[in-house]
């Protein structure tokens, strides 16, 4: 299942690569920016404006099982509503095309590589591309997001992977035939859940909101969404605990997380929306602090990290807010930062 999303237009990132420019010796990029979210974009419009010659390494497709795509959480979204300025709102994918272009229109150079390790014990810091391509530079912006969280069940990631009817993204997938007039079920009770459950009911014939309390967590607005769906149904006190079908799916178990009465429901596709994990794996032995759940520490409102020249911004380190907004303002901070730090290491 791991498509790219099937409305939105382009992938942002498909035109208009400027090559990296070779660092050659002991030289360095000023600054490179790993990530192609609202806040690496972001940090790279201020930074490319303030002349410090930002790369941006965008990474590159994968599923994981899920997918994960140059532009982050965004290019698995349909509708954005509540970013200022898009009055009538825009589609998620093309509002990172834009972020992008106009990051691209200062200068900024786009490598479309994952950067898979790094040395920040000395500077300039080294990484290395999924390429091989080893990047010096003499401060780093990270802001490689998060990606979606599973339940872990052996069936679940099986069938997620071999695109038998499971995914973590209803925006990806849930437009394919193999949804459509069907029963199918989203896991959780938050934001995500009430727009991906709220999404399908234009495919499907229900849609079964599985979630493990009795309350959701998520907004009024979003609820009420789902709820004014004639096709949208909701299991309280529900857990999923295994997933039936060989090729594709055929339904859930499901457990009372009350009585611990199972039962089955008959599904054609199940969607899972429970949260999400910081993108930080590359970073382990960085030196980087992170927090119990992973996202990285930051010393203050700004984006300064334990590590002098290493700065992050985005959901990689906001557990809390997540907003394609506050990931963009933590963006634009980052560039600041890091411009200053420049600046008072003496680095032109
Ligand atoms: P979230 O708010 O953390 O909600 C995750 C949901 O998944 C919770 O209901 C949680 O249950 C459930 N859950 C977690 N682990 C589970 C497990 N192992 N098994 C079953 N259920 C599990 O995550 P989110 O919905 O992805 O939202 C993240 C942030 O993005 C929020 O701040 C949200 O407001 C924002 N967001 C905004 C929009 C929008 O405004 N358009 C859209 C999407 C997301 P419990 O409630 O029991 O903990």
């Amino acid at each position: 299942m791991a498509t790219p999303p099937s409305s939105g237009g382009s992938t942002p990132h498909s035109t208009g690569h400027a090559s990296v420019p070779e660092v050659a010796g002991a030289a360095a990029h000023r600054l490179v920016i790993i990530g192609s979210g609202p806040a690496g974009w972001t940090a790279a419009i201020y930074a490319a404006r303030a002349q410090l010659h930002p790369v941006v390494y965008i990474g590159v497709p994968k599923a994981d099982p899920g997918p994960i795509l140059p532009g982050g959480q965004l290019m698995l979204t349909t509708e954005v509503e509540n970013y200022p300025g898009f009055e009538h709102g825009i589609q998620g994918p093309a509002m990172m095309e834009i972020f992008q272009k106009q990051a691209q229109r200062f200068g900024t150079v786009v490598a479309p590589e994952d950067i898979v390790s790094v040395d920040f014990s000395k500077r300039p810091f080294t990484m290395t591309t999924s390429e091989g391509a080893v990047v010096r530079a003499q401060s780093v912006i990270v802001a490689t997001g998060a990606t979606a969280n599973w339940l872990g069940l052996e069936n679940e990631m099986r069938l997620a992977r071999s695109g038998g009817g499971v995914s973590a993204c209803a925006v990806c997938d849930g437009a394919l035939p193999a949804f459509r007039n069907q029963v199918l079920a989203v896991v959780g009770g938050g934001d995500t859940a009430m727009e991906e459950a709220t999404y399908l009911t234009k495919f499907a014939s229900t849609v079964y909101i599985v979630h493990r309390r009795d309350s959701f967590r998520a907004s009024k607005i979003m609820q009420e969404r789902f709820m004014s769906r004639h096709n949208a149904k909701v299991l309280w006190n529900s857990a999923v605990v295994d997933v039936v079908g060989d090729q594709t799916i055929e339904g859930v178990l499901i457990e009372d997380t009350v009585t611990k009465q199972r039962s089955r429901l008959d599904v054609k596709g199940l969607f899972i929306a429970i949260g999400h994990t910081p993108t930080t794996k590359f970073l382990k032995t960085s030196g980087l602090e992170f927090d119990e759940s992973g996202y990285i520490v930051l010393k203050s409102r700004g984006s300064v990290t334990n590590i002098p020249g290493v700065f992050a911004a985005g959901d990689v380190a906001d557990g809390q807010y997540r907003q394609a907004v506050t990931a963009a303002g933590m963006g634009c901070q980052a560039a600041l930062d890091a411009e200053r730090w420049l600046a008072a290491e003496g680095v032109h």
